[in-house]
């Protein structure tokens, strides 16, 4: 721990480390890279400089990792570097037999020059395929671009190899014909065919191109030469003195030289083309890619989804509530309506109840004629029995007489029985004519004395009304009485009581006409108030319920004194019956 390291160690500086993708293998990488570290050695003499190889993935970790000072790859993984690790550029080689450093990398997709079947690029659906691997730039991608061009995608080959590095491998596979095709970087054929190890005329270049300053078969574009490039954390003054080396090295013995800067934007247009490398996400569709990408629109449509939940619910909810109260409202509606027409049928019975009382002093003296009949036959049958002053045909005589005037009596009990009794409305259809008729009869029969009452019917034949017969007959019998009663004072034959029926419009009118004594205008007004009487003897209640009974069969009630006549009409309509219903 006390030990400290030798002066010498402490002063001299790190080395220049710097990470070279090898794509043809280790030992021809050294040929090519070992001018570069000698003449970048020479121009930083207190700096040592170490070369490393990798493959892509391998070089791709040493920079995350922050294990180099520079980085030499093509220009695939370049792009795909800088995107990711924000690496930067400083010089571009400059290579032999290339029209310039942006135009230096390009793809030959070869097939042997036998195959007289295979022309273009497209001619290779359903063949054999080779290349080195999926992230080979001059190896695959820039190919894969031409391919795509030509509506040709990996798919459609009968089968795709990668075989991985060195490159010449393909060139072997396609001569032995173990594949159809191969793809390689450009120039890779005129190489080995330089170096002897193959003949160029064994071999034919698809879809192939001319550039001029090209000097190799070609099937693609050509990208930017391979660049070198500092790493984010690369100490400024040793990227500038590194980069005024390269500038100023002279051309290698192989031809290599190095200059400014190319412009790789071609390279990253080849990738958003693919979507691969920096544009795979333009692929992704799964829905964590989808929600990474465009999460500021999904929170914007999750808020609007959410405000729309709550708007919903909050609609629903008050729906619900008035629904409820609506409900509530119609069943205190229905509750009030019941309790009304429990009311009503009690004051209608009430009603006919006060206009039994008024007549029950008639209605006594009613039945009693025909009791007092009756006993006067059974007494004078008795008396001849006693007698013996009797014939069949007077027994008979008598007997029948007794059996009507019981008839009577009952006839009249039974329709007061009706009358009086308690029951809920009843609508039916009744020839209006036989209703006034019968009211008229029983308002005779209860009333001894009663005035004659002429009717005058005025309607169709069988005209037909909708109504509750017996609180119509109610109200006739009301009008009547009061007509009886204004002629109290009248001698008894000039008491006569009109009744007219005919049809006004929708409705049937029905009109009582008296000669009694009318009444003052004054009163008139409170005519149909409730307890309004004239009578000592009256309720005052009779034409309140009349108009009650009218008005909830659709019609009126009212009353027109005579201008140039004594008495008053009381005129009620109904409506019309309508023969369609
Ligand atoms: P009540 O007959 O018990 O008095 P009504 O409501 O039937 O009750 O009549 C109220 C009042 O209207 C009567 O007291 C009377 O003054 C007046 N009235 C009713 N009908 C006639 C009529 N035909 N002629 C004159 N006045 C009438």
């Amino acid at each position: 721990m006390l030990a400290r390291p030798p002066a010498a160690h402490a002063q001299a500086a790190p080395p220049v480390r710097i990470g070279v993708l090898a794509f043809l293998g280790v030992e021809v990488a050294l040929s090519t890279w070992s001018p570069l570290v000698a003449h970048i050695e020479a121009s930083l003499p207190a700096r040592r400089v170490v070369l490393t190889y990798y493959d892509v993935a391998g070089l791709r970790q040493a920079v995350q990792q922050q294990a180099l000072d520079f980085v030499i790859t093509n220009s695939g993984q370049y792009a795909a570097l800088e995107s990711e690790f924000g690496v930067s550029r400083i010089a571009t080689l400059e290579s032999p037999g290339v029209p310039s450093p942006s135009q230096a990398i390009g793809s030959a997709v070869i097939v042997r020059a036998d195959r007289r079947d295979l022309n273009v690029l497209a001619d290779l659906k359903g063949e054999r395929v080779a290349a080195v691997g999926e992230d080979a730039f001059g190896g695959f991608q820039v190919a894969w671009r031409e391919f795509r061009r030509q509506g040709v995608e990996p798919g459609d080959f009968a089968r795709l190899d990668f075989v991985g590095f060195p490159m010449p491998r393909i060139v072997t596979a396609v001569a032995r014909g173990q594949v159809d095709a191969g793809i390689v970087r450009a120039c890779l054929l005129e190489d080995l065919a330089r170096d002897g190890a193959i003949r160029l005329a064994d071999f034919k270049v698809l879809s192939p191109r001319q550039v001029e300053g090209f000097a190799c078969g070609l099937s693609s574009d050509l990208y930017p030469d391979w660049p070198l490039a500092t790493l984010r954390h690369t100490d400024l003054h040793l990227a500038k003195a590194v980069a005024t080396a390269l500038l100023s090295m002279p051309v290698s013995p192989t031809g290599y030289a190095w200059t400014v800067p190319a412009d790789y934007q071609a390279v990253h247009e080849l990738f958003r083309d693919l979507q691969i490398g920096p544009y795979a996400y333009l692929r992704e569709t799964t829905l964590q890619a989808l929600a990474r990408r465009y999460w500021p629109f999904l929170l914007l449509f999750f808020a609007a989804l959410a405000g729309w939940i709550v708007h919903a619910v909050r609609v629903e909810q008050q729906v619900h509530a008035r629904t409820a109260a609506l409900r509530q409202a119609l069943a205190q509606r229905d509750a009030a309506e019941a309790g009304m027409r429990a009311h009503q049928e009690q004051f209608d019975h009430l009603s006919r109840l006060s206009i039994l009382g008024e007549l029950s002093g008639t209605l006594a003296h009613e039945l009693n004629q025909p009791l007092a009949a009756i006993a006067n036959y059974a007494q004078s049958l008795v008396r001849r029995l006693d007698s013996g002053r009797y014939t069949p045909a007077i027994l008979a005589e008598a007997s029948r007489e007794i059996a009507a005037q019981a008839a009577r009596a009952g006839g009249i009990v039974h329709r007061i029985r009706a009358f009086a009794r308690k029951r809920a409305a009843v609508r039916e259809r009744r020839p209006l004519a036989e209703l006034v008729r019968e009211a008229a009869a029983l308002f005779g029969g209860m009333l001894p004395g009663a005035p004659r009452i002429d009717i005058a019917d005025r309607l169709p034949p069988g005209t037909l009304v909708e109504a509750d017969t017996l609180q119509v007959e109610q109200v006739l019998l009301n009008l009547l009485k009061n007509a009886a009663d204004a002629m109290q004072d009248l001698p008894p034959a000039e008491r006569a009581i009109d009744v007219t029926l005919e049809q006004a419009g929708h409705h049937y009118r029905i009109a009582i006409r008296d000669q009694g004594v009318g009444l003052a205008p004054a009163s008139t007004q409170h005519l149909f108030e409730p307890f309004f009487t004239t009578k000592p003897d009256g309720m005052g209640l009779g034409l309140s319920i009349c108009k009650t009974i009218v008005e909830a069969h659709g019609g009126r009630l009212w009353a027109e004194a005579h201008a140039d006549a004594p008495g008053m009409t009381f005129i009620f309509t109904l409506p019309a019956d309508d023969p369609t219903t």
